[in-house]
């Protein structure tokens, strides 16, 4: 019998072996890059965005295990919401996917960078396309304060 444990171990195994969503956007909407420096994960997000839903998101880089299944499990889970709906997710929403809400400080910043660059893009992406300053300011902030 495997444990919870197991099951989201080997989720994660699976993910970076073949990771979802992987890959180039031909002329996206908004692409973003940031890194880890403490673990080398490096990080590209590419995302067409049509009627304010992200109608594609791809991403591409290098990473450890545990950064390559949240990036697959990120963008899933983007593709095919309104920009309102993405700006909702959170940490949580992609650290239980794969059972990592107890995840020690120091790998953290490997589950949640490609959290960290989809805030970034998006944030990107509003500022050229919306009025409301305050608006993107406090998207700016998420990003900033993610961890
Ligand atoms: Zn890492």
């Amino acid at each position: 019998m495997s444990s919870n444990a197991d099951i989201y171990h080997e989720m994660i195994i699976d993910y970076s072996r073949n990771p979802v969503n992987y890959g180039h956007i031909e002329n996206p909407d908004v692409t973003f890059h940031d890194s880890n420096p403490l673990c080398g994960d490096s990080i590209d997000i590419d995302m067409k965005i049509d009627d304010n839903t992200v109608s594609d998101i791809k991403f591409h880089g290098k990473g450890c295990a545990i950064c390559m299944a949240c990036s697959s499990v990120l963008t899933e889970i983007t593709k095919g919401k309104s920009i309102d709906e993405v700006r909702k997710i959170d940490k949580t929403d992609v650290l239980s996917e794969l059972g990592l809400e107890h995840l020690q400080a120091v790998r953290i910043k490997c589950a949640l960078l490609s959290l960290k660059v989809l805030k970034s893009a998006l944030y990107s992406y509003l500022g050229k396309h919306m009025q409301d300053s305050k608006d993107v300011d406090k998207l700016k902030e998420e990003a900033a304060n993610l961890y």
